[in-house]
């Protein structure tokens, strides 16, 4: 892709030199649509470089939303699959078909797959099949799994072990729950990645492990439209709010904020196999 395109507008957020990469974000969402250019400007000028939107954002049809975003911006990437709130209509017709599509040249990832046993939007073995089914594709075509899970700690890390995720590791999600899961994932190759959520007030779990977390395990995201950091909380959440979820963690780290920034973009650059922008 051209170079030029990625880098031709400065950083003008004032008193910061921050690079940030949204690593999660709905992008296609019918919430964004109307001022897209406008949310897409605002994350520039906040430092981000690179945004990957999630393909999984309600059944099969965001994937190909997902798409046409990514061909639409140079600096937009992709992910495939389907949401474990969707898990009920994953069968094996499904997942190939999400194979073709991690044909495309920008996709960088497979999910969102996991385990949420805080909704059950669908039959927690049919969550379990598909995400076992998503993890043996991420398998198939070398890409990191993005793995969403919610209040199912144990049955994750099963079967993240049982179906070998560790070959091709990826990303712990939205990180909402604490030690026994973190310690475990980062055993199994993968990086944890922060919300929003690490910055509410009661979320001290969570921030204890972001404050001790291996620098190098570390992304950020917003989960946008979901689950804006402070001062945002409650508002729609766009992809330029990564900025204060990773001012919060470098603070609770003692970090240079620009350092902690670099960081978590080196990570996901070389996660996500994105293109590397000096
Ligand atoms: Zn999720
Ligand atoms: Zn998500």
């Amino acid at each position: 892709m051209p170079r030029s395109a990625l880098t031709a507008t400065p950083r003008t957020t004032p008193g910061t030199d921050m690079r940030l990469i949204d690593t999660h974000a709905h992008l296609d969402f019918d919430r964004f649509q109307e001022d897209l250019d406008d949310i897409l400007a605002r994350a520039k000028d906040a430092g981000l470089i690179q945004i990957v939107t999630i393909g999984a954002s309600s059944g099969m049809e965001s994937n190909h939303r997902a798409l046409a975003l990514a061909d639409r911006f140079d600096h937009v990437f992709a992910t495939v699959g389907v949401h474990p709130h969707d898990a009920k209509i994953v069968d094996l017709e499904a997942v190939r078909a999400i194979d073709v599509l991690a044909d495309h040249a920008k996709v960088v990832a497979i999910g969102e797959t996991g385990l949420d046993y805080h909704y059950d939007n669908s039959p927690r073995d049919e969550q379990r099949q598909a995400f076992a089914w998503f993890i043996a594709l991420a398998r198939k075509r070398k890409l990191p799994v993005i793995v969403h899970t919610r209040d199912a700690d144990e049955d994750t890390i099963s079967i993240l072990t049982e179906e070998g995720a560790d070959e091709v590791g990826g990303i712990i999600h939205c990180f909402s729950s604490g030690p026994w899961l973190a310690e475990r994932a980062l055993d199994l190759g993968f990086h944890l990645s922060f919300s929003g959520i690490v910055t509410f007030k009661k979320a001290l779990e969570i921030q204890e492990v972001a404050r001790t977390a291996p620098l190098d395990r570390i992304l950020v995201e917003t989960d946008a439209p979901f689950l804006a950091p402070m001062p945002y909380r409650g508002k729609r959440n766009e992809p330029s709010y990564v900025a204060h979820t990773a001012r919060f963690i470098a603070g609770l780290r003692g970090m240079d904020e620009d350092e902690f920034a670099e960081a978590t973009t080196r990570n996901a650059q070389r996660l996500y196999g994105l293109p590397l922008i000096p």
